[in-house]
């Protein structure tokens, strides 16, 4: 039974990967020492899984910056704009830097590829650009150096890993009209079988396609794609051992066609969907070997050996040992490197975890104990049982809260028309009125504030003097600036999600648990490990604070349910939709304290909602459901007079509408710019009934946004909707921006909604 490793973690233990690069990008450092950093990093790696038994070891699984566009350079798919820059065409990586990043010259000024979420992680990757008359010709040869780089660490063959064909062409995008990018693959398969021909030139073995396409909903042209595809690389490779990665989601109505395609391994993703396991035996043809994706690389909890062990021998028995492999769900590029570095982790909850580096003990663990070795089963088995029974992982009361949530806790007292009515007579604002997404610059001498508290250098005291003065400077710009609705600037917050987590009950959070968001850009999601309550307010202090400071009327931010679990690992021993709800719950009590506190405006932030849709469209609507029913359980308590407003921003609001619209928050702000209020459509073909802020301003860009652009966009939204129910207001926080942009753009916000406000007639 072989042990497989799909990828590991790439941006090394202390994210070496990450400083490197912004030093090379900043011209600190030449290139060989970002190179190197590249190998050191890959040799670790790669001793590692050799240290941990690992059979299948990959490589090509690290990257610079994204294995997507790793591909693109592989096949040669270079947009023509990059090719048109001199200074790049003799420097791969730069070329390769500059599409992912843009670039600049004083002859040139290219944007970057555009960027998208990797599936249903929070991993981003470079989009591919498909022509009609594309052509590839194979240029990169990373993959070949890296292997022949591995064959001379380990003494023996890694397995190459790189994306499948018909999955490189479906993550792309054509970038002009009167053709479909699947039927490229024509084109593109010659330059995979080149890449295949040298590769076993060189004695790789094995070879791992990543087709995780083949666990969504496709079509029937890539039904034959896939199959084409396949024929064509074993006819003119019999030799070579191929094995077809899946991940992320199970191969449901795709499991028969797949069962026969002719490679020598399919591996499948247990841990997403272990009901796919008996219809993937039902079809599974020929000689092949199952991989079994068995310990979650997309979370930080230990394996069950006992469960893994029942699927063990379950394919045991059909397939026999020999056909029988044993991995990680997917890459573990998902999860952070090692646990061993987190000291400051309550050791009960660290006894439940497993990292990168521990998942691959794991693996050999599971193959331990089917060769006989019982007592690794039986110390799992006391974590996982200590796990369970855990006095800090269940509050019976929480449980039974969720339990009741009734009918009249998920719907405000009166409709729309009603709260608005009353909401016009408490809270008086002229028409487009103008707001702000909720945070104001993160300046150098913010984060220091909270660098000190951490460390001790100043006292609570102290830094809660220090935010409030920034909190009063904002008021009083705003007040200047002739803004609306204020804010207070979230100056207290580092990451939105931590701030809650940190405050809540259920959290914790590790020191170096970094993973990669794209590029050099990493995150450190909080871990949620128990029931969630809230024991104290969370945000009340800052936003009396602000109000005091005001006529105005501030904004209450928070931030929803979704989106805090969908920016952590969340805890695997219950259904997402129940720990989303004793979030919700947590947050309504909060919503129900700032209106006693007296703010009248509230907002609840729900960037993440979208994401969190799931792979598949036939499971759409049950995650739907419990999204808008946790906005709700946290919006609905409070008075019709109080105003609820939710912010999303950068994604497709399209298949959602409806959904968003079910949330029945007073306003909603939305990114809109960027896109020339193109995103606005979902909104305006669905008859939103609500009030919306269609963003004027891209808070991306350092610009600061003319009056007459942002009184266009407004005029393009008065078209478009009624006027009574539109705000004026940014894409989203200014917590990225500069103060001098940030001061500049919104004066001429207000401007142009003064602008708009003289042209259009409203009755408010
Ligand atoms: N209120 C948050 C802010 O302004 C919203 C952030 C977001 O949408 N990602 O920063
Ligand atoms: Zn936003």
């Amino acid at each position: 039974m072989l042990k497989n490793n799909l990828g590991m973690p790439r941006i090394g233990l202390n994210r070496e990967l990450k400083k490197d690069c912004e030093k090379y990008w900043a011209g600190k450092i030449p290139i060989s020492e970002l190179f190197e950093t590249g190998y050191s990093i890959r040799k670790k790696n790669l001793e590692l899984q050799l240290e941990a038994g690992i059979d299948l070891i990959p490589c090509n699984d690290f990257s610079y910056y994204d294995q997507v566009l790793d591909t693109s350079l592989m096949v040669g798919n270079i947009p023509q704009r990059y090719q048109r820059v001199p200074e790049l065409s003799d420097s791969e990586i730069d070329l390769y830097f500059a599409m992912a990043r843009g670039y600049q010259s004083s002859e040139f000024d290219l944007t970057a590829m555009e960027m998208t979420k990797w599936f249903d992680t929070n991993y981003h990757y470079i989009v591919p650009e498909f022509s009609k008359d594309q052509k590839f010709k194979f240029t990169s040869t990373k993959i070949i150096d890296e292997f022949i780089e591995a064959k001379k660490i380990l003494g023996k063959s890694a397995k190459p890993v790189l994306i499948g064909p018909v999955s490189y062409l479906l993550l792309g995008k054509e970038k002009e009209m009167g053709f479909n990018r699947i039927e490229l693959i024509e084109k593109l398969l010659p330059v995979y079988l080149e890449v295949l021909d040298s590769l076993s030139r060189k004695g790789a073995e094995w070879i791992q396609f990543d087709e995780p396409f083949l666990a969504l909903d496709i079509t029937d042209k890539v039904r034959e794609a896939f199959v084409n595809t396949y024929d064509s690389i074993n006819k003119k490779f019999p030799g070579l051992k191929i094995l077809l990665a899946t991940y992320f989601e199970g191969l449901r109505d795709n499991a028969e066609f797949t069962g026969s395609l002719p490679v020598s391994a399919l591996h499948i993703d247990l841990v997403r969907d272990d009901a796919q396991l008996d219809s993937v035996l039902e079809h599974f043809k020929g000689n092949k070997i199952l991989s079994l994706g068995l310990i979650d690389g997309r979370n930080i909890w230990k394996n069950e050996y006992k469960k893994s062990l029942e699927y063990i021998d379950k394919v045991n028995s059909r397939l026999g040992g020999k056909r029988t492999m044993i991995s990680p769900s997917c890459s573990l590029l998902h999860t952070p490197f090692d646990l061993e570095v987190e000291t400051e982790l309550d050791p009960e909850i660290k006894s439940w975890m497993a990292f990168a580096r521990q998942k691959l003990s794991e693996l050999n663990d599971l193959h331990k104990i089917i060769e006989g070795d019982e007592s690794l089963l039986k110390q799992n088995a006391v974590a996982i049982e200590s796990r369970s029974n855990s006095a800090l992982i269940h509050k019976q009361n929480i449980k039974d809260r969720v339990k009741s949530i009734g009918k009249n806790d998920l719907r405000r007292k009166n409709n729309f028309e009603k709260r608005r009515a009353k909401q016009r007579e408490k809270i008086i604002l002229p028409s487009f009125p103008t707001t702000t997404i909720g945070s104001f610059p993160q300046t150098q001498d913010v984060r220091r504030l909270r660098a000190k508290l951490k460390k001790g250098e100043i006292t609570l005291k102290q830094y809660e003097q220090e935010i409030e003065s920034e909190i009063e400077k904002t008021i009083c710009f705003q007040e200047e600036a002739g803004i609306d609705v204020l804010v207070h600037g979230e100056f207290e917050r580092n990451d939105m999600v931590e701030y809650f987590g940190e405050q809540l009950n259920g959290f914790t959070f590790t020191k170096n648990g970094w993973v990669q968001s794209y590029g050099s850009r990493c995150v450190k999601p909080p871990v949620i490990y128990g029931d969630v309550e809230r024991t104290k307010d969370m945000t009340v202090r800052w936003s009396k604070f602000a109000q005091s400071k005001t006529d105005k009327l501030v904004k209450g931010m928070l931030t929803g349910p979704v989106t805090i679990l969908q920016w952590s690992f969340v805890r695997n021993d219950r259904p997402r939709s129940e720990t989303t709800m004793q979030i919700a719950l947590a947050l309504r009590d909060e919503v129900i304290a700032l209106e006693k506190s007296g703010i009248k405006i509230i907002q609840i932030d729900e960037p993440a909602i979208r994401e969190g849709l799931p792979l598949r469209m036939n499971d759409w609507k049950s995650y739907l459901d419990w999204a808008v029913m946790a906005f709700r359980v946290a919006s609905s308590g409070v008075r019709d007079e109080t105003q609820i407003h939710t912010h999303m921003c950068y994604s497709e609001f399209n298949d959602i509408i409806e959904s968003i619209t079910g949330m029945d928050a007073d306003v909603i702000t939305i990114e809109t710019s960027r896109s020339q209020m193109e995103l606005l459509d979902a909104f305006v073909d669905y008859k939103y009934p609500n009030e919306i802020g269609p963003g004027v301003y891209d808070i991306h860009s350092p610009r600061v946004p003319t009056v007459g652009e942002m009184v266009d966009l407004l005029k393009k939204a008065t078209q478009l909707l009624p006027a009574e129910n539109i705000w004026v207001n940014p894409d989203c926080g200014l917590k990225t921006r500069r103060w001098e942009e940030t001061e500049a753009s919104l004066k001429n916000m207000v401007k142009a909604a003064g602008v708009i406000r003289s042209q259009t007639k409203i009755n408010r």
